[in-house]
């Protein structure tokens, strides 16, 4: 059989952690079968509809580089695979379920249902949903009705009569969920006859979703375990117009550390948040990939191909995930090391734009090769793009010279200090000449009785500003002799100045 699956998502709101969990769930299983991935819009909620979300939804799969095999944009046997271009056909099917008795019309007004809303409300009863008055109308009167132009609903009929041979329990669902087993639900729980078609001849979301699920072919549906309430209802739906259901399998819950929903509480969700504050796209799409499903033992780093050739329905947790913002900072580190300095250099340049390394502009020429060049002292030291610039200001414009306590070693003081300073004077345009090797070298001969840490410290804070910073050598030979010895000068001057 085919494995064909599918993301339906409603561009309702930006793309989140746990929409792109959903769509990479379906994209892995597609893949790993040799199946197709389907992407849907379902945007027959048109209040909600804001074509801005539809972009994003655009622009986040092209950021990660996930494609889809059939869906808008791109086509396919069941094109259009936008909802909203497909309202002729959920008509037709809900006409055929109102004839096979499966559904029936709903005359009650908005009023009257609000009207009963509220008296429920005020009588404090349990019941909650439609009270089915229109169920019991006979098909003459509902079709005479309509004939005469009243407004309408199209309703399910949640088959509530006795099994046939059911033995006098009440009627239930039942289904078989890959993940959680099989799954019962009294029928009598089900949103009560929920409807299919809206006055306005639009579908609900659930008739949309079944009819398209059937007729795009979808074998198998992995969707977030919030949907699982709706499920019993969809399974109904197909039974009702004599479909073979798909497989489906609730995915386990994406949590935050508290063990709540994972929510804007916790922290950024938008899969755009992200790529601003500087992931890469190969980290999300690792770490999202074992939100919920487990692949190798001893191992965390994945590329979209490895997961691809890994994944299985059978390796899913059903605990749910909990989403560790730390976490996913470290991979992200560690796809930053594997990146070369040209990659590394371009995907951080917006950030030292925006920063302002370069004066307040794009980088000239010499300067985008000095960033680039830089990228080797900063590549092991940053999880996030916006890192790198932070750490390599001192690179690009002379750094304020720092408070003579900056300069100054707890052992030696200020003459101390001083001493350093005038060795490395000399020193300078060796090291400027030399690998970090016979840098090292060097300075451990010449700064005899000296521990290089102490000797090192003036030094690092007169050309960096500050007393962490990158590789001191690699900056020396970056910075070249002559700014290191115009630095060198005025920390010497400062330290003269205040003694
Ligand atoms: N449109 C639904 C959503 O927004 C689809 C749910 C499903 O996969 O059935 O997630």
């Amino acid at each position: 059989m085919e494995i064909r699956d599918r993301y339906a998502p409603s561009p309702t709101g930006l793309q989140h952690i746990g929409g792109l969990r959903t769509a990479l769930f379906n994209y892995l299983f597609a893949r790993s079968a040799g199946g197709t991935f389907i992407l849907r819009l379902e945007d027959t909620d048109r209040t909600r509809y804001d074509p801005a979300y539809e972009q994003n939804l655009y622009d986040t799969f092209a950021w990660l580089g996930l494609a889809w095999d059939e869906g808008p944009r791109r086509g396919g046997p069941s094109a259009p695979y936008v909802q909203s271009e497909r309202t002729g056909l959920y008509r037709k099917y809900a006409e055929e379920l109102l004839e096979k008795g499966g559904a029936y019309r709903c005359f009650c007004t908005g009023e009257r249902l609000e009207r009963v809303r509220a008296e429920r409300e005020a009588a404090r009863s349990a019941e909650t949903g439609y009270d089915r008055r229109c169920r019991g109308l006979g098909p003459e009167e509902s079709a005479r009705r309509a004939a005469a132009g009243e407004g309408f609903t199209i309703r399910l009929r949640i088959p509530l009569e006795e099994e046939p041979g059911g033995g006098g329990g009440p009627r239930v669902t039942r289904f078989t969920d890959k993940l959680l087993g099989d799954i019962e639900w009294k029928n009598a729980d089900i949103n009560p006859d929920p409807v299919l078609l809206k006055s306005d001849g639009f579908p609900t979301y659930h008739l949309a979703n079944v009819v398209d699920d059937h007729l795009m072919g979808i074998t198998h549906v992995l969707r977030a375990q919030e949907w699982l309430s709706s499920t019993p209802l969809h399974v109904i739906l197909y039974r009702a117009f004599g479909w073979e259901p798909p497989v489906f399998c609730h995915l386990p819950m994406v949590m935050g550390q508290d063990g709540k929903k994972l929510s804007k509480r916790h922290g950024a969700t938008s899969i755009d948040e992200f790529r601003r504050a500087g992931y890469l796209p190969e980290a999300l799409l690792n770490y999202v990939a074992l939100l919920g499903c487990s692949y190798e033992e001893g191992r965390d780093l994945y590329s979209l191909a490895e997961l691809e050739a890994r994944f299985s329905l059978d390796r899913l947790n059903k605990a749910p995930a909990v989403f560790d913002y730390k976490k996913l900072e470290w991979y992200n580190g560690q796809y930053i090391r594997m990146k070369n300095s040209e990659e590394l250099a371009a995907l951080s340049l917006p950030y030292a734009v925006e920063g302002g390394l370069f004066g307040g502009g794009e980088p000239g020429e010499e300067q985008r090769a000095l960033y680039t060049a830089a990228m080797g002292l900063v590549r092991e030291r940053a999880n996030l793009l916006p890192d790198i610039p932070a750490k390599l200001g001192y690179l690009f414009s002379d750094p304020a010279v720092p408070p003579g306590g900056e300069l100054i070693p707890k052992k030696g003081g200020a003459e101390g200090a001083l001493r350093s300073l005038r060795l490395a004077r000399e020193l300078i345009p060796l090291l400027a000449a030399a690998d970090d090797e016979e840098a090292e070298r060097l300075v451990k001969e010449r700064a005899e009785g000296v521990k290089l840490g102490d000797f090192l410290m003036p030094l690092r804070a007169a050309l960096t500003g500050a007393r962490v910073s990158p590789p001191l050598f690699g900056s020396i030979r970056l910075l070249g002799a002559r700014r290191c010895l115009t630095r060198i000068d005025a920390a010497l001057a400062a330290l003269e100045a205040s003694r």
